[in-house]
């Protein structure tokens, strides 16, 4: 719960604030950034809520904070924010909220699928909140749980245990150290089911991994991004732990699939037809080559 005594000094004077405890995941200027801003090495309040949108998208990046590092000094009802998530992206795919201090805030998705279709999955791991846990389990709970990378794998135990769902995860990222169900092993990429396909894309990590449903929806994990201030796709340099030149190699093989969305571990989701998506990707990779 944050801290009044903490409020950073950068928060705008009134009802909602960030406290010292933050880490700087960026969950709130992305959820809500007509509240919340990244002064630098943290976030806070810039834009007090003003109407009952702005308030509600307020009580969103609250319960999804992962240090519990916003807070406010009137009463607001949580279920603002709680029944929000899993909040619908398009067609059957949902941004989970709640996501976890571990993973250091990053985010992950929730495809809502019949069982003949192969059931519900998770894309990496959010907090298993009770809150939450419920609300996936009134969608049909979690069949199968993909895993990008080691990273993001946050209270993928409690899920398991929970819904008994099989892990999906690359051998060489610790998959069979976490117990996984299904490993990945090399390069080549590999069909799930007829919706989902794992593409390993080493770099990050070294058994990194993105998935492709539907042709349409690119979770990245830590591999790809889009950045809101350079306005184009971007990957992270600085936190290429395995590889940048593998990494490289990585983002051009996606030139070879069609998708419309990417949904990212860290970093700003992006949409656009999928032309303009592979436009975007060969201007990632060339730029990615000048760095
Ligand atoms: S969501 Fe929480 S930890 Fe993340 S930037 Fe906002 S206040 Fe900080």
């Amino acid at each position: 719960m944050a801290s009044l005594q903490q409020r950073l000094p950068e928060n705008a004077p009134g009802d909602f604030f960030v406290d010292s405890t933050c880490i700087d995941c960026d969950t709130c200027s992305q959820l809500a950034p007509a509240i919340f801003r990244d002064h630098g090495d943290q976030c806070s309040v810039y834009h007090q809520p003003e109407n009952e949108t702005e308030t509600k998208r307020a009580m969103m990046a609250l319960v999804s904070c992962p240090t519990g590092s916003i807070g406010s000094t009137e009463r607001h009802d949580a279920h603002l924010g709680i029944d929000a998530f899993p909040f619908l992206l398009d067609d059957n795919v949902y941004f989970c909220g709640f996501t976890s201090e571990s993973s250091f805030g990053a985010w992950s998705y929730l495809i809502a699928r019949p069982e003949n279709e192969g059931g519900n999955v998770l894309i990496d791991s959010p907090r298993f909140a009770t809150q939450l846990v419920k609300r996936i389990e009134a969608l049909g709970g979690v069949r199968t749980m993909l895993l990008t990378h080691k990273d993001d794998v946050a209270d993928h135990k409690l899920f398991h245990k929970k819904f008994g769902c099989e892990r999906v995860m690359h051998a060489d990222d610790g998959a069979a150290r976490l117990g996984a169900e299904v490993v990945v092993r090399g390069e080549e990429p590999f069909q799930l089911d007829p919706d989902l396909l794992v593409i390993p894309t080493p770099g990050h990590t070294r058994g990194h991994v993105v998935y492709l449903y539907r042709n349409k929806f690119l979770f990245t994990g830590d591999h790809l991004a889009w950045s809101p201030n350079r306005q184009t796709l971007t990957a992270f340099r600085s936190v290429a732990w395995y590889s940048w030149p593998e990494q490289i190699r990585s983002m051009a093989k996606l030139l070879d699939y069609e998708f419309e969305w990417v949904l990212p571990g860290h970093g700003d989701m992006y949409r656009a037809d999928a032309r303009t998506m592979h436009r975007e990707l060969e201007r990632c990779v060339a730029w990615m080559k000048t760095k």
